[in-house]
């Protein structure tokens, strides 16, 4: 489903004491709220508005159309009136989907004139919203909660982002990710257990042989490969006399594609040490599936291929980029501290400062013909890397505020894709805090996505969430860590 067929429903709290005439103004205001804010433009999904509530009743069964609907990303709820919370109990407790807690105010100002007890008891929600504020806690629910005005654009934005990330855990409850081979022999930070992560995330992460991709590569048809041929010579410039190399990614392209499209897989990943049968390791291919929304990972890391597809997904519409990466190596200079971030070719497109090349190369690894690929600069400006990884009985997403920049060097010889950045809160306390917390060397690299929104997408699947940010200090982390190794034994 596309970011567009998502809904979000609207639910506002009242009860039986104030007599029809309340409760009809209640849900004539609720359905301008809803339409208002869906005519402004900011929130990505369509806001329903579904039903003032009154009564346990009404509430259990909202919330298990909620959970049985596919479309329904999350709920959001408001108390317009007071709306005593133990009749919302047995509801709540029965919720599947991310839970919004909208506090806000029909009216904007307090009106001098005319404020009365009638007036009091219709407008109430700073007293409701805390009776239902209670009941959250109290169960211990999972839930965002965002005061504001409604007809404020940054609080319509802050709804809009917090939509954004309960997409993301829509799509991950029915992400599939397709491996080619198994992990990179020897390296432990790209295992994990895959029935746990299908138990909390959702991904359903199988194995296909790499000689059936083989074949699919044999089938592809000239007529195929000419036309998009076609189309990366309009989209990139070619600077290659070497054309059979790039006709053999887009083969490649077209085949994993097709394969991907048949198992409705959104997400791949495939490793250098298992090609067999392959002319080239998939470069050009794997940097276009990625620009085209899939989720990819090297060396067979599908854990970081799972999450580039959520972050995708969460960012659909969006013109920043999102792609995997790697941290590669360091300027240590002083007063200019950078990473530079890259991959032995596959950078996402998406994340280009200008058009990108279509060069070929050889790899040095992997044994196979020279893979032709995309080499370009990245984008400047605020993104951040994530990284999610298995720390035993539980995931732990870890994720660092980055200042990308313009890459200080031309590296002329360098033949791939690159992106430099500055770490927070500065290179070297960055490296010791990504390091201690055991942060992978592949990431998630996105320019869209906020941390705000990866926190919320962890709080919605109910796994540890660090964040590296420029006031982060290495003695509080550390703490931090210890602190949630024990609070993630007890639960
Ligand atoms: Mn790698």
């Amino acid at each position: 489903m596309a970011m567009k067929d998502y809904e979000f429903w609207f639910v506002v709290g009242s009860q039986l004491l104030y007599g029809p005439e309340v409760l009809e103004t209640v849900d004539t205001r609720a359905k301008e709220m809803a339409d208002k804010m869906n005519a402004g433009g900011l929130l990505p999904c369509k806001m329903v508005y579904k039903l003032t509530a009154k009564s346990p009743e009404e509430i259990g069964k909202l919330v298990k159309d909620a959970n049985y609907d596919d479309r329904c990303a999350g709920v959001i709820m408001w108390m317009h009136t007071f709306s005593p919370s133990k009749m919302w109990i047995n509801g709540l407790k029965e919720l599947q989907k991310p839970y919004c807690h909208f506090a806000t105010q029909y009216n904007r100002e307090i009106p001098n004139d005319e404020i009365d007890m009638d007036f009091m008891n219709l407008n109430q929600a700073a007293h409701g919203d805390r009776e239902h504020g209670f009941i959250g806690a109290r169960l211990r629910m999972k839930r965002k909660v965002i005061a504001g005005y409604w007809q404020d654009e940054d609080v319509q934005k802050r709804l809009g982002s917090w939509m954004r990330a309960a997409v993301g855990a829509a799509f991950s409850k029915t992400l599939k990710v397709m491996r080619f081979g198994d992990n990179m022999r020897n390296v432990a930070v790209t295992e994990g257990d895959k029935v746990e992560t299908q138990t909390k995330l959702g991904w359903q992460v199988n194995t296909w042989p790499v000689g059936t991709l083989v074949e699919y590569i044999s089938a592809v048809t000239d007529a195929e490969t000419e036309a998009l041929m076609r189309e990366l010579d309009e989209k990139y410039e070619i600077r290659t006399d070497r054309l059979e190399n790039v006709r053999y990614q887009a083969k490649a392209e077209i085949a994993i594609k097709k394969m991907l499209d048949q198992e409705g897989c959104k997400a791949y990943t495939n490793t250098f040490e298992d090609l067999y049968g392959m002319e080239q390791l998939p470069g050009l291919a794997s940097q276009r599936l990625m620009e085209q929304g899939y989720g990819y990972g090297g060396e067979g890391d599908w854990k970081v291929s799972a999450m580039t597809a959520v972050i995708k997904a969460m960012s659909e519409g969006l013109t920043g980029g999102t792609t995997f990466m790697e941290d590669y190596t360091y300027d240590l200079t002083k007063g200019r501290e950078y990473s530079l971030g890259a991959h032995m070719l596959e950078v996402c497109p998406s994340v280009a400062a200008a058009k990108p090349r279509i060069e070929v190369h050889p790899l040095g690894i992997g044994g196979k013909a020279d893979p032709a690929r995309l080499v370009f600069e990245g984008r400047e400006g605020p993104a951040i890397v994530v990284s999610l990884i298995d720390m035993g009985g539980r995931l732990r997403l870890i994720c660092q505020d980055i200042e990308c920049v313009k890459p200080i060097y031309e590296m002329p010889n360098l033949p791939v894709a690159r992106v430099m950045w500055k770490a927070m809160p500065d290179l070297l306390t960055g490296a010791e805090a990504w390091i201690t917390a055991g942060g992978a060397h592949h990431t998630v690299l996105t320019y869209d996505i906020t941390a705000e929104q990866m926190s919320d997408w962890a709080n919605m699947m109910d796994i540890e969430f660090v964040h590296i940010t420029k006031d982060t200090k290495i003695e509080a982390l550390e703490h931090d860590l210890f602190l949630a190794d024990l609070a993630w034994k007890l639960k």
